[in-house]
């Protein structure tokens, strides 16, 4: 540099301000003394990697990549954003019936265009390597097709629950999946949920003491008039009603918290006339398993509650909400009284944990805590619930299912 480059200012405007150019603080920086000997340079530069506070994803091109079928409002607001959370998920194609909104959802995430299908040629995934794992996140009328679809074209697959209409389906899954070598995982979340699986860890230490009986209801108000709320009460789309849509988490969560399956379920359906279409709004049910425990479990499309009671000889557990997106609370009642219990929520959501459930099965090689066996069990269960209701008749449910044959 010659004295004719030199600037008029030989400091930079932060050290002509702040009275030091020689790359060591020595005055007061906005009124906090500074050390003398502090190294900290006054220019605008790069500093030292910070340490870590969360687990950095792994290389973009060895993340698993995912086709998100069916852009509602679940994919929209609760999955796809939480692939930001993940360490071993990424989304890379999308599948939709509607392409121009495909296209704005594939800007918003910087996906392909390329990587865009629709119902009618998803077959052709099987071309792209960049696409390892399917989520089906449609109405369940169309969980059996494309999940088939998915593993013939080499594919993962996560399927939302409920996993399909009935049994046959499901069963067509598992077959598919297993024929493909491909792993089929449900989205079943509250098994990833941190809460969920406090409460079962304690349940299984034997802090309740004997479990007794389980209460689980699990109900919301559906507005028929939204596009999410107008399937749900067609039974050729959603397979049931409230039973289907959100008593099947009661179901689920006294399997899981229990660690039993009932053998024997008894149930009623309350249906008011208006607003339900050709589906149940109230179902109520009691399950008997082998130990003698009982679960007394609820559901509707008409009223607002999400908890999970367990009651043993030693103390009562709750959790309230049990299976909402955020929010979760865990209370113990025993000798000592009523508290609630402190469970550590930082760290990715349940639907993160629950993505990259299945990528690191993926990625080992590995199995998954809820396979479609999980998913094909409940659906089991709840049409037999169908049919205590019909009869008015107890319904034995004791097919020993997860015991070894
Ligand atoms: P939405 O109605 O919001 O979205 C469903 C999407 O499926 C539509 O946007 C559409 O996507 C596609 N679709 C294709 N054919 C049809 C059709 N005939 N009628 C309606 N939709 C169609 O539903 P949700 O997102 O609430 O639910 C989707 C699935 O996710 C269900 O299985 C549901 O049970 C499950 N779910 C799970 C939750 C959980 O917590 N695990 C929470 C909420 C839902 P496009 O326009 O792109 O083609």
């Amino acid at each position: 540099m010659t004295d004719t480059d030199k600037p008029m200012f030989p400091l930079s405007r932060r050290g002509f301000l702040y009275g030091a150019g020689s790359g060591v603080v020595s005055a007061t920086l906005a009124g906090r003394a500074v050390a003398q000997d502090a190294q900290v340079p006054i220019e605008p530069v790069g500093r030292p990697m910070p340490e870590l506070r969360a687990e950095p994803p792994i290389d973009p091109e060895r993340r698993v990549g995912y086709a998100i079928v069916g852009l509602g409002q679940y994919a929209l607001n609760q999955i796809m954003p939480s692939f930001g959370e993940t360490r071993y998920s990424r989304i890379t194609a999308l599948v939709s019936g509607d392409r121009e909104k495909a296209e704005e959802v594939a800007r918003m995430y910087g996906i392909d265009p390329e990587n865009i299908y629709n119902y009618d040629n998803m077959e052709e995934m099987a071309q792209k390597e960049a696409i390892d794992a399917v989520y089906i996140i449609t109405p369940p009328a169309f969980h059996a097709e494309q999940s088939i679809v998915s593993s013939r074209a080499g594919k993962h697959v996560m399927c939302e629950k409920p996993m399909a209409m009935d049994a046959q389906e499901c069963r067509a899954m598992i077959d598919a999946a297993e024929e493909a070598n491909r792993l089929l995982m449900i989205g079943y979340r509250s098994q990833y949920e941190p809460h969920n699986l406090e409460a079962i860890e304690r349940i299984r230490n034997g802090e309740l003491g004997d479990v007794r009986i389980v209460h689980t209801e699990n109900s919301y108000i559906n507005d028929p008039e939204t596009p999410a709320g107008e399937w749900r009460i067609q039974r050729s789309l959603a397979g049931g009603g409230s039973l289907y849509d959100i008593g099947i988490y009661g179901v689920q969560g006294a399997r899981y918290l229990l660690g039993e399956e009932p053998i024997e379920v008894m149930a009623q359906e309350h249906t008011p006339e208006e607003g339900f279409g050709d589906v149940e709004d109230v179902v109520t049910w009691q399950f008997r398993f082998a130990s003698g425990v009982r679960a007394v479990g609820s559901t509707s499309f008409s009223t607002e509650a999400n908890r999970f009671g367990v009651s043993g000889t030693e103390g009562y557990l709750e959790l309230q909400p049990a299976t909402d997106y955020y929010g979760h609370r865990l209370t113990l009642r025993d000798e000592d009284g009523t508290r609630e219990v402190d469970i550590d929520t930082q760290g990715p959501s349940q639907f993160a944990r629950q993505l990259d459930h299945l990528s690191e099965a993926i990625l080992n090689g590995g199995t998954v805590a809820t396979p479609g066996e999980e998913g094909m069990q409940d659906i089991r269960i709840m049409q037999a619930i169908y049919e205590s209701v019909r009869t008015g008749q107890p319904v034995p449910i004791d097919w020993a299912y997860g015991e070894a044959d």
